[in-house]
């Protein structure tokens, strides 16, 4: 017996791995956070098994199910939205399986950040301008750690990726200002891969009116950089004439 936790993805149910659509087929138990997760996702199952949506249970129901499916030895798939490993309440459930000695496997899915890049159409690292994609959220009702709020991330000027953090965008945007400038690009996408996705651009000063006025209040994400709207960066050097590497010798020379 084992608990699958599976990356459902960002909401296409098309976006969801062949391993996960597999095992939610295949296992006696299915429990998924129903809040987030597509009802398509979950149309999969098996029409003999148990599907239970845990958006409304606590760790210790969570824990009871899953027990109860190990005594009558059956797998369970238990389905989160996007990836499992990025804001997923996933560790506390495993640190639980683990101390009633329940074997677990994470299978990866698309995450909402990936989702709402393509959703806009951009790449989020690019040379020059940035190498590296912060992911983290405002601080709310849960607490950020000592050097990881948002005006003390903002001076490595990376690419932002917000998670959790649309109804705090006013004081969140404000904490970056000072390192990104007032001008720098926002993108918000609201439920990314979805048919009634939303996306709104701004920039720093002005992206929380305008998604205000866009009424969007829940299941966003807030991305944030230069390389949302730049078009003058330099060529990777990937593909340059006159770089060789172990897969393309140089048709120009250096
Ligand atoms: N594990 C998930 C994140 C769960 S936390 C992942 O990898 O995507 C929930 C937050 O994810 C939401 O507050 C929102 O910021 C973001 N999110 C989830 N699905 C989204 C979607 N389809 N579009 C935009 N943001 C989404």
């Amino acid at each position: 017996m084992r608990v699958y936790i599976i990356g459902a993805g960002p909401g296409d149910p098309r976006l969801l791995t062949l391993r996960g659509r597999d095992l939610i087929a295949s296992c006696p138990v299915v429990l998924y956070t129903g809040s987030l997760v597509p009802k398509e996702v979950i149309s999969h199952a098996s029409p003999t098994a148990r599907v239970l949506d845990s958006s409304g249970m606590t760790l210790d129901e969570i824990t009871a199910i899953v027990t109860e499916a190990r005594d009558a030895n059956h797998d369970v798939a238990r389905v989160h939205t996007g990836d499992p490993s990025i804001f997923g309440s996933t560790a506390e459930q495993v640190r639980r399986f683990e101390a009633l000695s329940i074997a677990y496997e994470i299978i990866p899915g698309v995450s909402s950040f990936t989702a709402a890049a393509a959703a806009i159409g951009r790449e989020l690292t690019l040379p020059e301008l940035s190498q590296t994609i912060i992911l983290t959220r405002a601080e709310g009702r849960t607490p950020v750690p000592a050097g990881q709020h948002l005006h003390e991330l903002a001076p490595h000027q990376a690419t932002l990726a917000l998670f959790l953090s649309i109804t705090l965008l006013k004081s969140a945007m404000e904490e970056l200002i000072p390192s990104y400038g007032e001008d720098c690009p926002v993108a918000v996408v609201h439920k990314a891969s979805w048919p009634d996705q939303i996306i709104v651009r701004g920039t720093l000063s002005d992206i929380a009116q305008k998604v205000r006025e866009a009424r969007i209040n829940s299941q966003a994400m807030v991305l944030v950089g230069r390389v949302l709207t730049a078009e003058d960066f330099a060529e990777s050097r990937l593909y340059a004439a006159d770089f060789t590497h172990r897969f393309r010798r140089a048709t120009k020379p250096e």
